[in-house]
């Protein structure tokens, strides 16, 4: 059997490799740290699987937190990165943590030792050779610059972003609609078509003052040398607008023109906030123009002072970082596969995944379905309502047209909603406020379950 060749071995090339080795198919993995002189700006050692920065994989509570379903899933796959994380885990309550180091070595060392593995160490610095006719690009955010120029070549260069702010993302089952309404600005038509596609938030002046102050004075994330991105005047961070001046943002993305009230249609508010359908499942929005470098804590804070955001749950929060990806729902296919190249297969965060356990997770299915393909083997990717499906389905056709494509971590509004449940199992009332949790808890077995036919059948 002719090789599958993996470039980039973080954490997405990692499980690659292992899922590809593990079904019978020889794999070449390539990866440049360990070339004297070559580095990221963020790895520090040599290792596979290097965690660049925190040592978490965030909640393993499979039942309740998408996460945590995401490592269930990838633990039934027989994921490397889940079971070198079991053998390394530190004490981080209901997380799951690992000692960075013991867990890198594992990964490597399991890879090393694994009879169809073969371990380059070298920087794959132009489009893969032809004569490699299966190929996984798995290289990062920080994926190298070589590279990075080869795949903007051919894809245009629109289509690899380098990545500059993002904006928070809110569920939408948990705005306020006594206080927010639906209505676009000059009831004009929304990405979607829908002339009532945006969420409206009110302030009066006395709310705008008090969040003009929280934004100046809120603890901002410094940038780090590699992040030094320069950003544009139409992708400023809020609070940056808001130093220019205290009206700037009342002229700005929170101007209150266009818009009316149904439940004070004769007073004009002060300053409104809009928020964007973010999904095509219409559950997550994001406010537009916050994209932020507040830090996590003092956004999730500042932003619940919107009125009608007071209960916000945060998809994701804002923040400012390089970034390297494509966009990914117009260049691949439901295989990850580049529709103009389709030897090449994409995975990790380069996809439009953001995270840890997101871009193993797209390794673990890249590597599945490269090694069927090579073995002859008509394989899919799981349905859309796992939370594997659901990430293929964010980055290969989930979002809306026109909205531009953002990275995002694996959450319940990637997948498609369930009613939330108002009897429990033995027909018992769930009283109102833990109805959301039960919701998740059977979008969750209702995942695995389907997960598991999916894995059986394959
Ligand atoms: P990586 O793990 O970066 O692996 C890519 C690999 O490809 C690297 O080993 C690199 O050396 C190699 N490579 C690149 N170009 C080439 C080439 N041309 N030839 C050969 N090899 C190449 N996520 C979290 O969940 N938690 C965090 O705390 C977190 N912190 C982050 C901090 C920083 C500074 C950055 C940049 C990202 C962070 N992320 C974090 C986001 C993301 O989850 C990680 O970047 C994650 O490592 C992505 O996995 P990956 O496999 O796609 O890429």
């Amino acid at each position: 059997i002719q090789p599958i060749h993996v470039i980039g071995g973080g954490l997405a090339g990692s499980e690659a490799t292992w899922q590809i080795a593990s079904a019978g198919v020889p794999v070449i993995l390539h990866e440049m740290r360990g070339v004297p002189g070559v580095k990221t700006d963020a790895h520090h050692t040599d290792g596979l699987a290097e965690l660049v920065c925190s040592n978490s994989f965030r909640s393993d509570d499979w039942e309740h937190n998408a996460v945590g379903l995401l490592h269930q899933e990838m633990r039934e796959l027989g994921s490397i990165i889940m079971a070198s994380a079991h053998d390394h885990q530190v004490p981080a309550g209901g997380a799951l943590a690992v000692d960075r180091d013991g867990f890198s070595q594992a990964v490597t060392a399991k890879l090393e030792a694994h009879p169809l593995v073969t371990i380059e160490r070298e920087e794959i610095a132009g489009l893969p050779p032809e004569e490699w006719d299966s190929v996984i690009v798995a290289t990062g955010p920080l994926t190298s610059p070589a590279l990075a120029e080869a795949i903007l070549k051919l894809t245009g260069e629109e289509s690899l972003s380098f990545f500059d702010a993002i904006a928070p993302i809110v569920h939408a089952d948990s705005i306020d609609f006594d206080i927010a309404w639906r209505q676009s600005r000059y009831d004009k038509e929304g990405p979607g078509g829908d002339a009532a596609a945006y969420v409206n938030c009110p302030m009066n002046k006395e709310q705008y003052d008090a969040f003009i102050d929280a934004l100046i004075d809120g603890p901002k994330a410094e940038f780090k040398e590699w992040e030094n991105v320069p950003y544009f005047d139409g992708c400023l961070p809020i609070e940056v607008m808001a130093e220019r001046g205290r009206e700037t943002l009342r002229h700005g993305p929170m101007k209150p023109v266009g818009l009316t009230n149904p439940r004070d249609p004769l007073v004009k508010a002060h300053a409104i906030v809009q928020l964007r359908q973010d999904n095509a499942l219409g559950t997550l929005f994001n406010i537009v123009g916050f994209q932020t470098k507040l830090k996590h804590g003092a956004q999730a804070e500042t932003f619940r002072m919107i009125p009608g955001l007071q209960n916000a749950q945060f998809a994701r929060l804002g923040g400012l970082h390089r970034n390297t990806y494509l966009n990914s729902p117009h260049l691949l296919d439901r295989q990850l596969r580049m529709k103009s190249m389709p030897r090449l297969r994409f995975a990790g965060q380069v996809t439009g995944v953001e995270g840890y356990v997101e871009s193993a997770a797209t390794g673990l299915l890249a590597g599945r379905l490269a090694a069927a393909e090579r073995l002859g083997k008509a394989l899919d990717a799981p349905a859309a309502h796992t939370a594997l499906g659901a990430l293929v389905e964010h980055i290969t056709g989930g979002h809306l047209d026109g909205a531009k494509f953002q990275p995002m971590n694996i959450n319940y509004g990637l997948l498609p909603p369930l009613e939330a449940p108002k009897v429990d199992e033995d027909g018992k009332k769930i009283p109102l406020k833990e109805r959301g949790r039960a919701k998740k808890r059977l979008m969750s077995i209702r995942a695995l379950e389907a997960l598991k036919a999916w894995r059986d059948a394959a």
